[in-house]
């Protein structure tokens, strides 16, 4: 009874070290799948930061003012009109259904700013 007592703790002891081995081994995982999310979000963020001064994202600008007016979708506002993505879904390469344009009031509510 003894000796088995022993051969129990024995071996629960051993369990934990795997376990706790294999903890370590999982949390690093987790670590690094974080830091390549991370990195993907800043990837996307720097491509879209660029994006919106590239010459595609001007011209998509302008023939939105020629087809739809230059002027607020909204609050029909002609001050400050910016284009808003309803969707990002063709981000980078845009419909014109998904983007809208609002003057700077409008689109600040919009993103919950106001
Ligand atoms: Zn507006
Ligand atoms: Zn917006």
């Amino acid at each position: 009874m003894l000796v088995l007592t022993f051969t129990n703790l024995e071996s629960n002891k051993s369990r934990m070290t795997t376990k706790q081995l294999l903890n370590k081994y999982y949390k690093k995982k987790k670590k690094s799948k974080q830091k390549v999310k991370r990195n993907r979000l800043k990837t996307f963020k720097s491509r879209y930061f660029y994006y919106l001064k590239s010459k595609k994202w001007a011209q998509i600008k302008l023939d939105l003012y020629e087809s739809r007016g230059k002027q607020c979708e909204v609050c029909e506002s002609k001050r400050n009109v910016q284009v808003h993505h309803l969707s990002y879904k063709n981000v980078f390469n845009e419909e014109p259904e998904d983007l809208i344009l609002l003057c700077k009031n409008c689109h600040e509510k919009e993103h919950g700013i106001k």
